[in-house]
């Protein structure tokens, strides 16, 4: 593989790759298998992280289950 993704698109965080396994998509709540996460626990899967930045946030805006407005400030500004 030539392309490597260079972070979290959550958090910035390095992505960990490590062995398979069921991960639910942060964005949208899909599970699926994937070997890469953040160093949070955050995954993100290839449909969500190839979709247009606006649909992205709308998406996001609207399954998010994230309660501190700072922390989705923080998640939505890392979409761009
Ligand atoms: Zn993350
Ligand atoms: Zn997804």
């Amino acid at each position: 593989m030539s392309h490597i993704r260079s972070g979290c698109v959550v958090c910035g965080e390095e992505l960990v790759y490590g062995q398979s396994e069921k991960l639910e998509c942060f964005c949208c709540h899909k599970i699926l298998d994937s070997n890469a996460k953040c160093g949070k626990g955050h995954y993100v899967c290839d449909k969500c992280y190839s979709m247009p930045g606006n649909d992205l946030i709308e998406n996001f805006c609207n399954t998010s289950k994230i309660a501190d407005p700072l922390e989705f400030a923080r998640a939505s500004f890392a979409f761009f």
